[in-house]
């Protein structure tokens, strides 16, 4: 305690820990990828990665090439490692020489791998893409088995394994992410039938993972909740809780209010002035206005300059979680951690 000049995001390891194996626990026989994407949630993507292979998790999804190379270093060859945005040919090479699994959703893409497979000489590992309704990315219906059987063809010529089928749901409705799994499952029959081995089939993120057993493939995607960061208007998660807490040290005290150092230039939404409690050493406190480097709130009867102040965490002062944050401003959680500085210190324990 003591000495924080400044905003710090304390990450804790022992909580990351324990919501991975909850939702290990829920999910099995279904296997855990850990989602790592915008710098693990704001939480730090090597970290993450780092406490997350030690916890047994043995996939790990970066979005980015660049980040899943970053990560081979840290992790070693052991784990796999998914990135599935349309990449550059540069950074396809490189992933290929850090082993990492690919997410394949066009057939321009697919060609582009299978090219730097062929000039490289590792063989590609992808899992490709069918869009179930999103349209975001993803081979539609009528492209699936050209794709599939470039997929198959390049892999007899020893360039590629196709080893995986994927898609994204909305998450908007039950209703809709049926009819995505219906097209799921429908493109992973006829991919067989053309004569692929798919041991990889993931369709679920977060919530869907959680509330959805009938959805869960072999394989799912979780980000958020591994971080403890519930689905705004959804329910409370046993087992879960926030892997970090933000707080700042009060830096002085004018009459009723306390000063924090902590503002928007640190990535806190202003609209949060007026609509949440913060925690402090005599537990919760409304949070009255937002400046641009520190925040005023009502004050404790031993108020002091350095007391700490949480703006949000587990709950140990009485302070709110980053998703009932953001559902004070109409947002999502990840928002919250993922708009936050480089100036506000990461502190690991
Ligand atoms: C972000 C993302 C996930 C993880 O989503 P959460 O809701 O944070 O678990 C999974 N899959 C894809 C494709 C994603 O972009």
């Amino acid at each position: 305690m003591g000495g924080v000049t400044g905003p710090v995001l304390r990450a804790d390891a022992t909580v990351l820990r324990a919501n991975i194996a909850a939702v290990t626990a829920r999910v099995a026989p279904a296997e855990l990828m850990i989602v790592v994407k915008d710098d693990g949630y704001g939480l730090g993507a090597a970290w993450a990665a780092r406490v997350a292979v030690d916890a047994g998790v043995r996939w790990i999804g970066s979005y980015d090439i660049p980040t899943a190379i970053q990560l081979r270093a840290e992790i070693g060859d052991g784990p796999r490692l998914f990135a599935w945005v349309t990449s550059t040919d540069d950074e396809i090479a490189a992933a290929l020489h850090a082993h990492v699994d690919l997410g394949v959703g066009s057939l321009d893409y697919l060609e582009r791998v299978i090219v730097q497979a062929d000039a490289s000489g590792f063989r590609a590992r992808i899992h490709l893409k069918i869009d179930t309704g999103l349209h975001r990315n993803g081979l539609s219906a009528a492209e699936w088995d050209e794709g599939v059987r470039i997929a198959l063809d390049a892999q007899h010529r020893g360039m590629i394994d196709l080893v995986g089928a994927w898609s994204h749901l909305a998450e908007a409705s039950d209703a809709e992410d049926d009819a995505a799994q219906a097209r799921f499952l429908a493109a992973v029959a006829r991919a067989e039938e053309l004569g692929a081995v798919l041991p990889h089939q993931h369709l679920t993120a977060s919530a869907a993972t959680w509330e959805r057993p009938e959805l869960r493939g072999t394989l799912v995607r979780v980000g958020a909740f591994c971080f403890g960061v519930r689905s705004a208007g959804g329910p409370d998660l046993p087992g879960i809780a926030p892997a970090a807490e933000l707080l700042a040290p009060v830096t002085r005290i004018e009459g009723d209010v306390a000063v924090i150092a902590v503002g928007s230039f640190d990535g806190l939404p202003s609209t949060l002035a007026g609509r949440i409690r913060v925690g402090t050493p005599a537990g919760p406190r409304p949070l009255r206005d937002i400046g641009i480097d520190e925040m005023r709130l009502e004050a404790w009867d031993s108020a002091a300059p350095g007391d700490e102040v949480l703006l949000f965490g587990r709950g140990r002062c009485g302070e709110e979680t980053p998703t009932t944050l953001a559902e004070a401003i109409g947002t999502v959680g990840e928002e919250i951690l993922c708009r936050l500085t480089p100036h506000v210190h990461r502190e690991y324990r």
